[in-house]
């Protein structure tokens, strides 16, 4: 046996950990059931943190890390250090630029761009990972000989799970549909990505997606199945291009499937679009894993698959079966945060005390309005944090607990509803910056997450949990969202295929940090720098050996 040729580690973009059971009857070939037949399955994957978010969980796969180790909380996120002005992305990075991007793409900074030119212009690189990754930790062992690249739509997915060495990662211009990169990685794209930019197959991608001549390739391509087989494509030119699985070391690609993302946003976990999206992927991996059999070898590669996080369903279906699914107006509670702040510490001004919404768990507070009045980091916190309790629990008339008969004479009750009531918001808890930075946190594994969950740059802020299926009123722009502790959130496949693994399906729970610790270990090389995964032992062959290098 011995170390392979080429590691592929798939991603798929919100996807949850019980869809490969749901659709699993329908499978067919060598596509989720190389994994689920062939592979060592894991059926019970959770991420074990509270921030459930793309940026996060795909800096989670690759570095085997939480947040407070590999120090990515959200999608964007307010930097003291950086900007006062706007959020920054998790891999925005000024110092660069993206690369020989389409003369159709004007950046929205300069003049004469579309509306749906690109949101950042700017370059991007893993400046804010902490962690290595098992790509980095390959690199490391092998004197930069094993290559290492990262593919999504999003710049984002393509960036953190492949990390700090990666030799390139490419994403796509979100107008053209045109793969780019950044000028971290390279001045220019390699020969093999310029040639396939100028094949014609983004322009075949729309069509496939029936939106032919789109310029908003991302939105409207991005949300199909095409997406998943144009990634896919470009995949195979990648291998082919810088002939991975060719160096006499191993090599590493991580491919984010982003499509599934897009669409589920829109559409839920329980739509036809998404039962026909896993489908489609289930024809596009069998083709994908035939390739690499027929090119590299099955028996030269690993492979491995997860998610980045789960999602619930869109809360009005879970309401009509009576889950407490309710939404909670963002907007308005900042509003109220705001006009109650002032009225506390400015009566009679208009300051913003809390700054523009990152996505929920995290409300960020502007320090520079508590401190012009004199009010100190716990102070501001702790005067948010119970704002909020008040806030989003508006107070219901609830009927005396007493019987009529033991209340005064006049006393009429409330008539009892005759169908079930709507569901209401619920506040399951408020947690404070310093609180986790102090890690005054429950003892208990609801702690453990929230403790998972901490980062800084250098703001104020408060984490706030909603109850399970509760979140942001989306206003009908989307139809649900994945944020939360809740375990639809944290629930992902996790599944490996290759020589050391022993085939079958595990039911024991495990997370995604434990799969970089276990292709490192059976690599025989470093675990990532800050990985607090657990090797898999369970799944992997007796008879297994790393063997010398
Ligand atoms: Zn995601």
């Amino acid at each position: 046996m011995g170390r392979p040729k080429l590691i592929v580690i798939v991603v798929i973009d919100q996807f949850r950990g019980d869809y490969l059971n749901r659709d699993r009857v329908e499978f067919k070939g060598r596509g989720f059931r190389l994994f689920t037949e062939e592979g060592a399955w894991f059926t019970d994957c959770y991420f074990d943190y509270a921030n459930t978010k793309t940026a996060p969980g795909h800096a989670t796969i690759g570095t085997g890390a939480y947040t407070d180790g590999h120090g990515i909380e959200a999608n964007d996120f307010w930097d003291a250090s950086r900007s006062w002005d706007h959020k920054v992305s998790s891999v925005e990075d000024e110092r660069y630029q993206l690369v020989d991007l389409p003369a159709t793409a004007i950046p929205a900074n300069q003049p004469g761009a579309p509306d749906t030119a690109l949101k950042y212009v700017i370059g991007a690189s893993p400046r804010n990972l902490r962690a290595t990754t098992l790509g980095d930790e390959l690199r490391l062992a092998t004197n930069g000989r094993s290559r290492v690249y990262g593919i999504s739509l999003k710049d984002r997915a393509a960036i953190l799970p492949a990390g700090q060495a990666a030799n390139g990662a490419f994403w796509i211009d979100n107008s053209s549909g045109q793969f780019t990169t950044s000028t971290y990685y390279m001045e220019h794209l390699p020969e093999w990505a310029r040639a396939f930019n100028s094949s014609g197959r983004a322009a075949e991608a729309a069509r496939e997606a029936m939106v032919e001549g789109t310029t908003q390739f991302y939105e409207l391509v991005g949300r199909t199945p095409a997406a998943n087989r144009y990634e896919l494509d470009f995949a195979e030119a990648l291998i082919t291009g810088e002939k991975l699985g060719q160096n006499g070391v191993t090599d590493l690609v991580v491919v984010s499937l982003s499509a599934n993302d897009i669409q589920g946003h829109q559409f839920g976990p329980d739509s036809d679009s998404e039962e026909q999206m896993i489908l489609s992927l289930d024809r596009d991996l069998d083709a994908f894993n035939n390739w690499l059999d027929r090119t590299v070898g099955l028996q030269n590669v690993w492979l491995a698959l997860s998610a980045d996080h789960g999602i619930p369903p869109i809360p009005a279906d879970a309401a009509k079966l009576g889950i407490d699914s309710a939404v909670v107006d963002l907007d308005q509670l900042y509003a109220n945060l705001n006009a109650e702040l002032n009225e506390r510490y400015s009566p009679g001004k208009e300051l913003q005390y809390i700054l523009p919404g990152p996505d929920l768990p995290y409300i960020v507070l502007d320090r520079r309005a508590f401190e012009k009045a004199k009010v100190d980091e716990k102070a501001a916190e702790d005067a948010v944090a119970g704002l909020l309790s008040e806030a989003i629990v508006p107070p219901v008339p609830q009927p005396p607990p007493v019987t009529q008969a033991m209340l005064p004479p006049q006393t009429v009750l409330p008539p009892p509803a005759q169908h079930r009531l709507p569901p209401l918001p619920q506040l399951t808890g408020v947690y404070t910056r310093l609180e986790l930075a102090h890690s005054q946190l429950p003892p208990s594994e609801w702690g453990r997450l929230l403790a998972h969950s901490y980062a800084d740059h250098g703001n104020w802020y408060v984490m706030l949990v909603l109850g399970a299926y509760q979140m942001e009123d989306l206003h009908g722009s989307i139809g649900t969202t994945h944020f939360s502790p809740w375990s639809y959130d944290r629930h992902v496949p996790l599944a490996f295929y290759g020589a050391p693994f022993a085939p079958g399906e595990y039911h024991g729970r495990v997370a995604p940090v434990d799969m970089a610790a276990t292709l490192a270990s059976l690599a025989g090389i470093n675990q990532p720098s800050a990985a607090v995964g657990r090797v898999l032992t369970e799944a992997i062959k007796p008879s297994y050996s790393a063997g010398a290098r």
